[in-house]
């Protein structure tokens, strides 16, 4: 058992678009099966990516990244387990319990004020080992004279076998669970805490109703198209084979415009280069589309910016930059993800609210008070330390404090004055978030 494992064991029961997107999926469905089931090793990623280019000329960053990481039988995160400190990367879930805890709070906080709904859907996108579900869970069950008879349950959306066995062991414990993958609800059982859980490759399986989404470094997991401002206009970067290198590929710019870089441009775009996700955008606005009709909150934390930034794309192996066009398949490959094109996607339809610094968030959930509950009942000074080192960890401005981003869409009659009430005509303020930035 990891250091921080046993930490979350001593304290578990201490606790408060487009068409471009259909283009270039089709584009990764048209592998036969047999072709699929020939990509045994890591480098056959590599090797079926350069017979592709020599076909048929060079690809999109955000084909090169969907083969890399989602490839259904050598995707990296298809066959890994990538998360903690043997793996490539660490996030602020396996940080620390806190993280997860006080996501719960709000996620508590966000179905009271929107009316305690008789129907409560977790929904979690990206769940990687299933961490922040289960410390969410575990405030769940403290909150339960809150919560009443509340019919509450859980929907995992996760494209990993591996990551939702992982899952699915964290989530249920002992208990059985079943599977079936040919089906939307490709997984299901009982949680720990007795609530039904579900699987599902996609958000549009899961069940209309009352729900509150997160993702928590998943937005940056999703295939990103790369552009280039040129004396033509935008080009979009592609990737392509290294012609001093048979075996290697490299980044090209694309000599004239493509499908992607004539409908994913913003008229008003004023940097040099810029990183579209398309496949976010789609699924911000299916969440979008939901909270709007049947009520609920999102939360989306990862890294990310305004519109700011330009050129992000990076790999990440063994906790170390990786060179992104080598190995792929092998390493974590990512893009910050972009706020202010998420917000434009929702339209209307949601309020959004943030980004906020990951430190301001956890600061107004009030990470200082929990920090103090936890070190009050802990007399090991290793484990103090431990709890120490993880909240400097995850609120420091020079470690995660800073670089994630907190974003919240809500249904848009949640910020509304609450007409009729005599006194208080304000809306609850929104937990988490002290300075609204409400569109
Ligand atoms: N939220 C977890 C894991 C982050 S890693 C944490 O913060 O610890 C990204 C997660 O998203 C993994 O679980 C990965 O398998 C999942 N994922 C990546 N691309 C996906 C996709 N297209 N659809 C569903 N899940 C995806």
């Amino acid at each position: 058992m990891t250091k921080s494992q046993q930490l979350r064991k001593l304290h578990s029961n201490d606790t408060v678009l487009s068409v471009v997107v259909m283009w270039t999926i089709w584009g990764n469905r048209s592998f036969s099966n047999s072709s699929i089931r020939r990509l045994e090793s890591n480098t056959s990623i590599l090797k079926h990516l350069i017979s592709k280019i020599t076909a048929t000329g060079p690809i999109s960053v955000a084909e090169y990244m969907r083969e890399a990481l989602t490839n259904p039988v050598s995707g990296y995160y298809v066959k890994n387990d990538m998360l903690g400190a043997g793996g490539d990367f660490i996030t602020s879930p396996e940080i620390s319990q806190i993280f997860g805890e006080l996501l719960g709070v709000w996620c508590v906080s966000e179905w009271m004020a929107a009316g305690k709904s008789s129907v409560f859907q977790l929904v979690e996108l990206g769940p990687g080992r299933g961490s922040l579900a289960s410390d969410i869970l575990r405030v769940f069950s403290q909150l339960k004279v809150v919560l009443g008879e509340t019919d509450i349950s859980v929907h995992l959306v996760e494209v990993s076998p591996k990551l939702s066995q992982l899952q699915a062991k964290c989530l249920t414990g002992d208990q059985t669970w079943t599977c079936n993958d040919d089906q939307p609800v490709y997984c299901s059982g009982t949680t720990c805490t007795g609530l039904p859980i579900y699987w599902y490759h996609r958000i549009e399986d899961v069940p209309r109703g009352f729900s509150v989404f997160l993702a928590h470094e998943f937005f940056d997991a999703l295939p990103i198209h790369k552009f280039q401002r040129t004396e033509n206009g935008w080009r979009e970067v592609m990737v392509d084979i290294d012609p001093e290198s048979p075996e290697k590929l490299r980044f090209v710019v694309s000599h004239s415009p493509t499908l992607a870089s004539s409908m994913l441009i913003q008229k008003d775009e004023n940097r040099q280069h810029v990183e579209v996700c398309p496949e976010g955008g789609v699924i911000v606005q299916k969440m979008a589309n939901r909270i709007a009709d049947d009520g609920g909150a999102a939360l989306i934390v990862d890294y990310g910016h305004d519109g700011t930034k330009t050129d992000t794309f990076r790999g990440f192996k063994g906790h170390q930059l990786h060179n992104v066009l080598e190995a792929p398949g092998m390493a974590d490959l990512t893009a910050d993800v972009d706020f202010s094109y998420l917000r434009k996607i929702t339209g209307n339809q949601v309020t959004c609210l943030g980004p906020i610094t990951q430190r301001s968030f956890l600061k107004n959930m009030g990470i200082d008070s929990r920090l103090q509950v936890l070190l009050r009942s802990c007399h090991d000074p290793s484990t103090r330390a431990q709890l120490i080192n993880s909240y400097d960890m995850l609120i420091n401005p020079e470690k995660m404090g800073h670089r994630f981003q907190f974003f919240s869409m809500l249904s848009r009659g949640r910020l509304a004055q609450r007409k009729g009430m005599q006194q208080d005509t304000a809306p609850l303020p929104v937990a988490g978030f002290a300075e609204l930035n409400v569109q």
